[in-house]
Parts: C-alpha cells; sequence; structure tokens
C-alpha cells in the first residue's frame, strides 16, 4: 500500500455512525472485508492505535503518531505512510462520521502472504485498516472495582502490538469476577491492567512503575504525570507491590478511552479514596488540558 491509496468517495458527503477503511476501501464498518491472507489475521503481526475524537478534534494526536510510528520500527513493519499523510487521513475519516465523541482506531499489519512465520518478501506492502466509531466520553466520577492477576503476557509490553489474547482473557476474569479492570503483576510488582495504565497516590506522592519493557508506555500516562509535576505533585516511577497499592491513599486507572478513573476496591476489599483533594487536583488537570484540547 502507498499514499495513493486514497479512500474512493462512495460515501461522499453523508454522515455516518461509523466507518471502517482498509487499504482505499471505505464504508461503514460491518460491511467491511479484509483478505484471510492478512497477517494480523493469522499472526496478530501489527502495531495498532486509539484514539479518542471530542468536537471533530483528535486527542493527542501528535503523541500517537509517535508511538505509532516507534512501535512500527520496534517490529521492522515497513508503512509508507508519511506521518503528515497519516495523519490528514485519520482527520478526514473522523470528519465523515457524525457525533460530538468517537473512538478512532488503526491498525497496520506486516501485508497479505501465505501463512509463513518469517517476513514476507519485501515487495509486500503493509496493510492500513482504520475504524471510527461512537464512543461515549468517560464520567469523571466512575469508580473503578479491580481484581489482581498475573501477569502472563510476553517480556515486549511496551509494544501496542495486535496480540492481546493474556489481555482478553485478564479482561475477562475481570468482568466474571464483577470487576472494570484486572491490576497485572510479576510476582507481587505491579506492572500496569489489562487495557490501562496504573498509578497510586500516597503522603501527596504520584506512585507509578517505571517505562520499560514491561508496560505500555500509556499516552495518558504521560499526560497525568505531565499535569502533577505542573501541580507540584512529586512523582516517582518505580517498582512498587501489590502491598503498597492496598496501602494506597487513592489509586488511579489511566486509558485512552476511559481517561483518569478513581479505583476503591481490589479484589473485593475498600481500598483508597483517602485523599480525595489531590485526587480531584490531579483529574481537574487533566480535563482541564483535555477540554482545552478539543475546543471546537
Ligand atoms: N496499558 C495497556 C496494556 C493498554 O492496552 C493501554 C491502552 N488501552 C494502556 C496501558 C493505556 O495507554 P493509553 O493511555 O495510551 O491509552
Amino acid at each position: 500500500m502507498d499514499e495513493s491509496h486514497a479512500p474512493d468517495h462512495q460515501n461522499e458527503g453523508k454522515t455516518m455512525k461509523n466507518l471502517g477503511y482498509y487499504n482505499g476501501v471505505i464504508d461503514q464498518i460491518d460491511a467491511m472485508r479484509i483478505p484471510m491472507n492478512d497477517r494480523s489475521n493469522y499472526f496478530g503481526d501489527g502495531i495498532y492505535e486509539v484514539c479518542l475524537v471530542a468536537n471533530g478534534v483528535i486527542f493527542a494526536l501528535e503523541d500517537h503518531l509517535n508511538r505509532f510510528y516507534d512501535n512500527l520500527d520496534k517490529v521492522q513493519i515497513h508503512f509508507t505512510y508519511s506521518k503528515q499523510a497519516l495523519k490528514a487521513l485519520l482527520q478526514d475519516m473522523v470528519e465523515r462520521v457524525e457525533g460530538t465523541s468517537l473512538s478512532l482506531y488503526w491498525q497496520v499489519s506486516r501485508g497479505t502472504a501465505k501463512r509463513s512465520h518469517v517476513f514476507p518478501d519485501p515487495s509486500v506492502n503493509a496493510n492500513l485498516m482504520i475504524m471510527v466509531d461512537q464512543l461515549n466520553l468517560p464520567r469523571k466520577d466512575m469508580l473503578y472495582k479491580l481484581i489482581t492477576l498475573p501477569d502472563i503476557r510476553f517480556l515486549r509490553c511496551d509494544i501496542k502490538s495486535l496480540n492481546l489474547l493474556p489481555n482478553v482473557l485478564a479482561s475477562q476474569a475481570a468482568k466474571e469476577a464483577g470487576c472494570d479492570e484486572a491490576v497485572l503483576h510479576r510476582n507481587g510488582i505491579v506492572s500496569e491492567c489489562a487495557h490501562s495504565n496504573l498509578f497510586y497516590l500516597k503522603d501527596q506522592v504520584l506512585y507509578t512503575a517505571p517505562l520499560n519493557h514491561l508496560i505500555l508506555p500509556g499516552i495518558t500516562r504521560a499526560r497525568l504525570i505531565a499535569c502533577a509535576k505542573r501541580l507540584g505533585i512529586a512523582v516517582v516511577e518505580a517498582p512498587f507491590t501489590l502491598e503498597e497499592l492496598k496501602q494506597a491513599d487513592e489509586v488511579i486507572v489511566t486509558s485512552t478511552t476511559k481517561q483518569c478513573v478513581r479505583a476503591f476496591e481490589l479484589d473485593k476489599e475498600a481500598i483508597a479514596l483517602r485523599d480525595p483533594v489531590t485526587f480531584t487536583a490531579l483529574q481537574d488537570a487533566f480535563f482541564h488540558e483535555f477540554e482545552e484540547e478539543t475546543k471546537q
């Protein structure tokens, strides 16, 4: 695929509830088909991103694009779109969908080729898929219940790869336990959640796991850390234990679609909710930034 794959214009002028794109073909998501031999299909051999869109503005798009291109380099996927060209296409897709808050998902796979573990011939182009859909903005007063689970993922969790089976299993286990997220740990050392990063507050200091191969460098994580620093809240990025989490004053879960959520239960036991002032200051700072950047 190359940059000449501009979308066809069968839906030009219409506002849609959702829209899919695959290598230049564009239609409602349910009507879209992708080839069986797309390597995302049988290997999950690709990289993805999710952004939150409000009032037509793709929040933190530069940050997501930077992580996306870094990830493509990490797994040696050659994608010919420039950052500017991809940005323009994503914006174009968003503009075709009605609604004030949307999710924007995109993925690039290593192309379409007969199933073989090794990379296909370099002449095989990467495949680009995009989905834009309706999404309700998260409520600031949400309260999360958490369960803890062993982190059984591979040792490159810094890569936003399409292979999400352990995350899927952990999310389902959380749901079956009546919880909203699963806190993943390796021998009692907390890494992150099944689809979010994790923070805690203790004595007005904000703690979170360090950036390394064990966690995804969340865009929301980085934004919250920046908000804390602006507010004069000390930030410690260092490994921490489940025990420390249980003793925390506040526990905070962050992700693009849920933004900045407070937790109040861990493995059915009451936790946190002991420093509403610092939590609210942080959350307000995050939402203020979001609202300013997504103003019409
Ligand atoms: N960790 C994992 C495993 C994730 O899947 C996600 C994204 N849902 C996050 C952290 C949060 O990252 P971001 O803030 O960039 O959405």
